[in-house]
């Protein structure tokens, strides 16, 4: 990520947040330039938030007309509830994240949160209200500090503290040659993938959103160090609304539920038991994953 500094203060905030959101969901899904197809209307409200209640309701999306990617995809997140998505590659899992974002305008249904239609409020609202929890951190060549006041450039310093030692990094911080204004990133430091991650969850605690949207880290980590991420992340979720986007299911078996996808539409759902005791899909994809790491382990 080249580095552009912008000498008018004011401008270099607006600059950094719209930049913000673009890296962690270009990271999350692997976007890097997006269409600009999507605009806010004149006069768009901002989006109000109060428990986070997010709809999809019957939405028919297709990247290109001739395509349909999501075919009637109607789903309740209830506020403070958490929500996994699996699925085969390519059933649409991403899709249902960037459709969350407004990256793209639905063809068909609605989605809101809170009551509101995405497309009737501004898009900046609607990204300030959304935590994204990429797969992997983008680190700027910058002091620690600096990385993870970025998700919110005008906190503190005890704010930033405070969201460090809530994604238990604060000690590994302190112990750096030069703390927090130690140098990150390609030119800095290097940070294993686990401490990325918790500077990561650290910018997003910052940041505060009522929402969580979270793409699950497929294999970069030991295993002890993704048990403590997916600690932390599970308690990042506590009292928001929560979406995972999951490559593996071992991490989300004790979602409240999970949605499972195949060709763009909703084929099962329901929490980890009741889906293996109905043996269907979700329960022939546990047994599969389940023997090979049974496989890899041995
Ligand atoms: P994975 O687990 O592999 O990440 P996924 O379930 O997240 O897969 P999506 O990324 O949502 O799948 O993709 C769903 C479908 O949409 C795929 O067939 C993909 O080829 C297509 N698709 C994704 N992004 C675009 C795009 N920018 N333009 C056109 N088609 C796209």
């Amino acid at each position: 990520m080249i580095q552009i500094t912008l000498p008018l203060g004011f401008l270099g905030t607006v600059y950094r947040e719209i930049r913000q959101a673009l890296v962690d969901m270009g990271q999350m899904f692997g976007l890097l330039a997006q269409p600009a197809e999507v605009k806010d209307k004149p006069g768009a409200p901002e989006l109000k938030v109060g428990g986070g209640e997010v709809v999809f309701d019957s939405v028919q999306f297709g990247y290109d007309p001739e395509r349909i990617i999501l075919k009637g995809i109607s789903l309740t997140v209830a506020a403070g509830e958490t929500v996994a998505l699996v699925g085969p590659s390519g059933s649409g899992k991403s899709t249902i994240g960037r459709l969350l974002f407004r990256f793209y305008d639905v063809n068909a249904g609605a989605v809101r949160i809170d009551g509101q239609d995405l497309r009737d409020v501004t898009q900046d609202s609607l990204h300030a209200r959304i935590g994204v929890v990429p797969q992997d951190t983008v680190l700027f060549n910058d002091t620690v500090f600096y990385n993870i006041a970025y998700g919110r450039p005008d906190a503190s310093r005890e704010e930033v503290e405070a969201a460090a030692r809530a994604a238990k990094i604060h000690d590994f911080i302190q112990g750096l040659p030069e703390g927090y204004e130690t140098k990150v990133g390609e030119r800095g430091l290097k940070l294993s993938g686990g401490e990325k991650q918790r500077v990561g969850i650290a910018r997003t605690l910052l940041k505060n959103p009522p929402i969580l949207l979270l793409d699950e880290a497929t294999s970069a980590l030991d295993t002890q160090t993704e048990r403590d991420i997916q600690d932390s992340l599970k308690e990042m979720g506590q009292g928001r609304t929560v979406i995972t986007i999951a490559h593996r299911l071992s991490t989300i078996a004790d979602a409240d539920r999970i949605v499972v996808l195949e060709e763009g539409r909703i084929i099962e759902e329901g929490r980890h038991d009741a889906l293996l005791a109905q043996g269907g899909r979700y329960a022939a994809m546990w047994a599969r994953q389940s023997s090979e790491e049974e496989e890899e382990a041995a």
